[in-house]
């Protein structure tokens, strides 16, 4: 009988738990340790576009094309950019048979739950240490209770992992941007104008250093970013988040002089108004490999959102590892090959991500983003059809 590795993955996001299922797949068990007390404690945010070489792929090899297929939104991938005249400067309207449709991320989170098998999450155990034994094994330390020993953990904690100090002494650093995050439930209904505004999918408009993003959601509800280049404890100076409707006109505020019908956006928010204070790691973060522990996702390599790489990049680190560690028969080099591979393939990723929030809100700002929406346009739809060719063959 084939023997495994005890394996232990922190945190059910959607690297940790693409990987549970992929080990699953592939007859090797493993146990998931989340913090969130239950499935259902919070919903997981926004819209996030699942991109083919990536995170299709990844689903695909966790054998969840079709599920996939059935919560994803091809309907959702226009893009629109207005300057903050309310002027229509680019428009992607005629998506819907693009390569990059738009999911959820609660519908992703339970599509992958639901692949599991019963038992495999054990919520409510937020990692607080980990304790290296003299046989290369670790215990897990969670508040009132230990987990082990494990032969391999793998941090899949997000952006504040507690297993990545095992590994590498670096800390995500703020990229001098913040978002803050709005929303409106029921917009086709309540706001039949804001809907045609944003259209199906993106709307983005910049002008005096700041700028707006508002993505449809699934069930018609918009999520929208307002972004500032402001020093880190700016948000928390400015706005009163304890009180929604005096934090919604401060940020109204912060876009006088913009079009009525770009603020109404903010106006319209009926939801909390929450800072996101964007951090990364330096492009490039890598380790040395210690046995018993590695890193995927945002744990391993987080960075800004512009470019909507991060959740494609977790998941398609979680097809990988797993693929090496079901390939592989020495464990040990089967993770060693994982994080050889993994720095090296999301070196150019970062590097976009990096540059995008550098010129993020610069005075080219609106030209370089309506370059960049250019580029997708013509890319994206050329990918569709090479796929639908390679499909077809
Ligand atoms: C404002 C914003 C917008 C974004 N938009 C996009 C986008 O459009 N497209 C895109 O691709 N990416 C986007 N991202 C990035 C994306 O969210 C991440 O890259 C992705 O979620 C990484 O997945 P992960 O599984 O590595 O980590 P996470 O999704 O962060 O999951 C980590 C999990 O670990 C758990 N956890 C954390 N600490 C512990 C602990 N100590 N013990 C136990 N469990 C723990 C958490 O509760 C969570 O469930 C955005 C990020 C932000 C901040």
């Amino acid at each position: 009988m084939a023997s495994h590795p005890h394996i232990a993955i922190i945190g059910a996001g959607p690297g940790g738990l693409a990987l549970a299922r992929t080990l699953h797949l592939g007859g090797i068990p493993v146990t998931v340790f989340e913090r969130e007390p239950h499935a259902h404690f919070r919903p997981q945010g926004g819209t996030l576009d699942i991109h083919p070489d990536s995170g299709q792929l990844a689903l695909r090899h966790a054998g969840l094309e079709i599920e996939f297929r059935q919560i994803a939104r091809y309907e959702d991938q226009g893009n629109r950019l207005y300057d903050k005249t309310g002027r229509l400067v680019f428009a992607d309207d005629d998506t819907a048979n693009r390569d990059r449709p738009e999911v959820d991320r609660t519908a992703l989170r339970n599509l992958l739950l639901a692949s599991l098998p019963a038992n495999t999450i054990r919520w409510d155990h937020a990692l607080q240490e980990i304790r290296a034994n003299a046989d290369g094994t670790h215990e897990l330390v969670f508040e009132q209770r230990t987990a082990g020993p494990f032969d391999l953990v793998v941090g899949a904690d997000g952006t504040w992992s507690k297993v990545r100090p095992l590994v590498s002494r670096y800390v995500p650093q703020y990229t001098g941007i913040t978002f803050i995050e709005f929303g409106i439930d029921d917009v086709d209904v309540r706001h039949p104008a804001l809907s045609t505004l944003v259209g199906r999918g993106m709307l983005q408009a910049e002008g005096d250093g700041r700028a707006l993003i508002v993505q449809r959601n699934g069930n018609a509800h918009l999520r929208g970013y307002a972004i500032f280049r402001v020093p880190v404890e700016w948000a928390e100076k400015t706005f009163e988040f304890s009180l929604p409707s005096a934090a919604r006109a401060r940020l109204a505020g912060e876009f006088e002089g913009w079009a009525p019908a770009l603020v109404n956006l903010i106006h319209a928010c009926n939801d909390q108004i929450v800072p996101r204070p964007i951090y990364a790691l330096p492009v490039g973060h890598h380790w040395l490999n210690r046995t018993g522990v590695t890193l995927i996702g945002d744990a391993a390599h987080v960075m800004s959102p512009f470019g909507g790489e991060g959740v494609n990049a977790a998941l398609l680190d979680a097809a990988e590892l797993g693929r090496h560690l079901i390939e592989t028969p020495a464990w040990r080099q089967a993770v060693q090959a994982h994080e050889e591979a993994m720095f090296a393939r999301i070196l150019d990723t970062a590097q976009g991500s990096a540059d995008a929030i550098a010129t993020e809100l610069s005075h080219v700002g609106l030209q370089l983003s309506m370059e960049t929406m250019q580029q997708h346009a013509r890319a994206h739809a050329n990918q569709f059809r090479s796929a639908e060719n390679a499909i077809s063959r």
